[in-house]
């Protein structure tokens, strides 16, 4: 579902992505783990292109990017449609504070999609339902808990009916107590079959629910395999040395 090709990219003199290759079958999930720095971020920003790559190629589904030496940027129509079908969940929840949490979910359907808003606002509800949401659509964000405010910002990832989902540190902003509520939306995602990369130090998480582990720093996968595998008897010092900080 997802195909990552010799992805490079710099910022300035910075090679933060130095030949980075790894695919997501249908329905994967994988984790994404490192130390700050690794490049984590800017690797799931470049699968849906809020960052473009320097070099080599991209594929979500069907729809394949290649980068470099030949190769035109994307038209930002083309750009802004690809986004649509890689939903992205960040740290910070980013919603609208003036909407509702409704009009949050709707947004993008209406806008992006030209969804006439009675449709949107069914799709709306039925998203807010598999978040466990649908009694607070018409709360304002800032009435809401960081837990519920990012599962309303999961909802309206999923209204836009994604072909993948990107996670990244979804829960680091949160209060303890909150954590789990999100990691098991994430879970019940993963169980419905969704594809996601999930950037992520909850490592107990990556383990129970990836399919597989990227290891990465300074630019490059270290290492790569099996969750349990990679985290339980990791191969690689870095691995081992990077984990260790969890215990
Ligand atoms: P963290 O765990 O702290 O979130 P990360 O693995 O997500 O780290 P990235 O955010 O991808 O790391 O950053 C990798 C490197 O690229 C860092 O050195 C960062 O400062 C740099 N970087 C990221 N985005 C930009 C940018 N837009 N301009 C310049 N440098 C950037
Ligand atoms: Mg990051």
């Amino acid at each position: 579902m997802i195909e990552i090709t010799a992805l490079r990219k710099s910022f300035g003199s910075l090679e933060v992505l130095r030949n980075i290759n790894f695919s997501v079958e249908p329905g994967g999930v994988v984790a994404l783990i490192g130390p700050s720095g690794s490049g984590k971020s800017t690797l799931l920003r470049c699968i849906n292109l809020l960052v473009i790559p320097d070099d080599g190629a991209i594929r979500v589904g069907r729809t394949a990017f290649s980068f470099g030496q030949g190769a035109s940027v994307p038209k930002t129509r083309v750009l802004a449609d690809f986004r649509a079908r890689t939903g992205m969940v960040f740290q910070n929840f980013n919603l609208f504070g003036h909407l509702s949490v409704l009009q949050n979910v709707m947004e993008a359907p209406v806008q992006v999609k030209k969804m006439p808003k009675d449709k949107a606002r069914a799709l709306a509800l039925k998203q807010l339902e598999k978040v466990g949401l649908a009694d607070r659509a018409d709360q304002m964000p800032h009435t809401l808990s960081g837990g519920q405010k990012q599962r309303v910002a999961i909802a309206r990832a999923l209204a836009m009916e994604p072909e993948v989902m990107l996670f990244d540190e979804a829960t680091s902003a949160l209060d303890p107590e909150l954590v789990g509520e999100v990691l098991n939306t994430m879970k019940q995602l993963a169980r419905e079959g969704m594809t996601m990369v999930i950037v992520t130090h909850e490592i107990a998480f990556a383990r129970e629910v990836a399919d597989r582990v990227v290891f990465m720093r300074d630019g490059i996968v270290a290492e790569e395999g099996p969750a349990r595998q990679v985290i339980d008897s990791p191969r690689e010092e870095a691995t081992r040395t990077f984990l260790a900080h969890f215990h």
